[in-house]
């Protein structure tokens, strides 16, 4: 299924600058604002529904940067700090270590100083400055440990964890554009939505394009909703490229929420055996969007695609309000 939110959001990238690009908002949390704002609350997650069409062929992504979400939270951008290798603390600081030639006493030079001289801590003696051997290193102000090679790690300032980068979550983001199928595609949807309107307008239904409608308290997205008050008829229309069982199922729920008669045009013109199947029992239309932007009662069923033209009839006078009404 396209949702509504979703075709709303590409139909945005057809005008302006035509691209989404991912920002860090909050907490380094990444975010598609514009494209997010666009999509309903029913809808997923904004990266996954761009991926998706990413992975679709209908945008193409430009490699951005990547993030890295925690494994326990799974909140976004977590921060890289260095560690202790004996005691995980970050609280590892990078120091200048003095090591005493004459007694080995090595630690961070800042204790040798002493009212403006050197002395060594160990053999309470002032030591001169070529008497040192300096060396950079890691000072773990937990443990006291010292070490060259700190451990690396991501931490998360949500719940304060910190996970070797491995194990933390990567996501790749893209900048989003519309390919030139993907262009075909949005086009072809909102001609297949038109259409939809177009044909209930016809048969005298008052009709909404990207539209809410309310029921059992609560207010959903549609393509299309289409209303004769007079008849207490109500339309709605989804829009998919090939409807699977699930999607009719959950589609002919809402319309049962919102009393309203499903109709589900499918954009490729085809459906599985299952739905077709649906589609000849329950008070469902099901309809295939031509490439020409009209609309037949006539699709492919099944992966062999053959015409099943046995349940043209039954679709046609599904859409129609009574005969009274278009005398
Ligand atoms: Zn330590
Ligand atoms: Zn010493
Ligand atoms: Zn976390």
């Amino acid at each position: 299924m396209v949702s509504p939110g979703e075709l709303r959001m590409l139909l945005e990238l057809t005008e302006g600058e035509g691209e989404f690009t991912p920002e860090t908002g909050t907490g380094g949390a990444v975010e598609y604002p514009r494209a997010a704002q666009l999509l309903d609350d029913r809808d997923e997650q904004v990266v996954d529904v761009l991926e998706r069409y990413g992975t679709r062929g209908v945008l193409a992504g430009e490699f951005v940067s990547k993030v890295y979400s925690c494994p326990e939270c799974s909140t976004q951008g977590m921060q890289y700090t260095t560690a202790c290798p004996s005691c995980e603390s970050a609280h590892a600081v990078e120091t200048t270590v003095a090591e005493h030639r004459a007694c080995g006493l090595t630690v961070p030079e800042s204790e040798f100083r002493h009212d403006g001289e050197l002395v060594c801590p160990e053999c309470e003696t002032t030591v001169g400055s070529e008497e040192l051997d300096r060396d950079e290193r890691y000072v773990c102000k937990e443990c006291d440990e010292q070490f060259t090679e700190p451990d690396h790690r991501l931490w998360c300032r949500e719940c304060l964890y910190m996970f070797p980068p491995q194990e933390t979550i990567e996501r790749a983001l893209y900048r989003y554009r519309l390919t030139d199928d993907g262009r075909e595609w949005i086009e072809h949807h909102r001609r297949a939505r038109e259409a939809a309107a177009d044909t209930l307008e016809e048969r005298r239904f008052e009709v909404s394009i990207d539209a809410a409608v309310e029921g059992e308290g609560r207010s959903y997205p549609v393509h299309v909703f289409a209303e004769d008050q007079l008849l207490g008829e109500r339309r709605i229309v989804a829009l998919a490229e090939r409807p699977t069982d699930e999607d009719i199922e959950e589609f002919s729920e809402l319309a049962r929420r919102v009393d309203a008669h499903p109709i589900v045009v499918t954009t490729t013109g085809a459906v599985s055996e299952e739905v077709a199947e649906r589609a000849n029992t329950s008070e469902l239309t099901l309809l295939s969007a031509r490439s020409d932007g009209t609309l037949d009662s006539d699709f492919d069923v099944g992966r062999t695609a053959t015409r099943n033209r046995s349940l043209f009839q039954r679709f046609t006078s599904a859409v129609d309000v009574p005969a009274w009404k278009s005398q």
